[in-house]
């Protein structure tokens, strides 16, 4: 069964709840992409969200649609970084439980910022699957309420609150540039950039290694790919089997799927920190990395998501020092 896709009421109404919980992050015209590309191009600045990344507004959302029910018996979902990160500080915020599932290979300082908020960590298994085992059962048993990083029509809605202010700032954006893992992301602002702005174009962008939309789309339903590291890490991880909306909605509204190497990647990092003066997570420097290897057609005025921060600031030294992939296993 699939849920009903998100719309742009749902966003409105997202928009107003997360009003006052999370920023109105900024945009900033790039001078330095702009003359390389010959047209405007824009920053998205949603690496400055609080948390560090933008699935603070789907968390939010989420956390502050629950029925004061489900609100005291807390909220569970399975991790490796941003979201559980995310989810622990909405569930802060509304005094409720919150419990995030890891696996054993998750490093420490991503569960130290999670345990740091409040929330209670399991470290289950050795795998994303493992770890939602663990989600499955604190639900049926202790009957937490599930709220998964991107296939739930709440956490859409939240992420979508970007469109509305893509649309608000750049009244005649042509191109949207869009990290591409799970979907929601993507959904979201596709759902709310074409309901004002029906022509402008959003593109996917994911690495070559791993990326579970693209090859979802090819086949025409949800498949399983191997999961490879990758500099674009939160890009990481399957759409799921039993996808119920993402899939579908990325599939009807999404213009075009991007994919990018590891050296390409790299780059985008480098160019966010020399030229723009941000530091960017491998995951959020995709879209100024589509640019600069030229595998964006241009059209008129452009806007790229900077989608998080939370990179290990060792791996990142390395990137900007010249490094074009990860550090291979000593
Ligand atoms: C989760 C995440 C994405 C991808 O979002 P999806 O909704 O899974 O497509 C992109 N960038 C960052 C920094 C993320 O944390």
């Amino acid at each position: 069964m699939t849920d009903a896709a998100v719309t742009i009421t749902d966003i409105e109404a997202a928009a107003r709840r997360i009003a006052g919980h999370v920023r109105r992050t900024p945009m900033e015209r790039s001078a330095a992409l702009s003359d390389l590309c010959g047209v405007p191009v824009h920053l998205k600045l949603e690496h400055w969200q609080e948390t560090g990344a933008f699935k603070l507004r789907g968390a939010t959302n989420a956390v502050l649609s629950l029925t004061d029910e489900e609100r005291a018996r807390g909220v569970v979902a399975a991790s490796t970084g941003n979201h559980g990160r995310a989810l622990a500080h909405a569930a802060k915020t509304a005094g409720a439980r919150c419990v995030v599932c890891l696996s054993n290979l998750v490093p420490q300082n991503k569960r130290d910022a999670i345990t740091a908020l409040g929330a209670e960590l399991r470290v289950v298994g050795k795998s994303q699957d493992d770890a939602q085992i663990e989600v499955d059962r604190l639900a049926r048993e202790d009957g937490m309420v599930p709220l998964p990083p991107f296939d739930h029509p709440d956490i859409v809605a939240g992420q979508g609150t970007i469109g509305l202010e893509i649309v608000e700032d750049i009244a005649d954006v042509e191109t949207v540039l869009v990290p591409l893992s799970g979907g929601g992301l993507i959904a979201g602002i596709a759902a709310a950039v074409k309901a004002r702005s029906p022509k402008t174009r959003i593109v996917g962008i994911s690495m070559a290694r791993g990326a579970a939309m693209q090859a979802s789309l090819a086949a025409g339903h949800p498949v399983e790919v191997e999961e490879l590291p990758t500099l674009a890490d939160s890009l990481g991880g399957g759409i799921g089997l039993d996808n119920r909306l993402t899939f579908a909605m990325v599939r009807d509204l999404v213009d075009e799927v991007v994919l990018l190497s590891e050296a390409e990647i790299a780059a985008g990092i480098r160019h966010a920190y020399f030229a723009e003066r941000e530091i960017l997570e491998g995951g959020a420097a995709v879209g100024i990395a589509a640019l600069l290897a030229g595998k964006i057609e241009m059209r008129g005025p452009t806007v790229a998501v900077l989608s998080g921060r939370n990179v290990a600031m060792d791996q990142h030294a390395r990137i900007v020092a010249g490094a074009n992939g990860l550090e291979e296993a000593a």
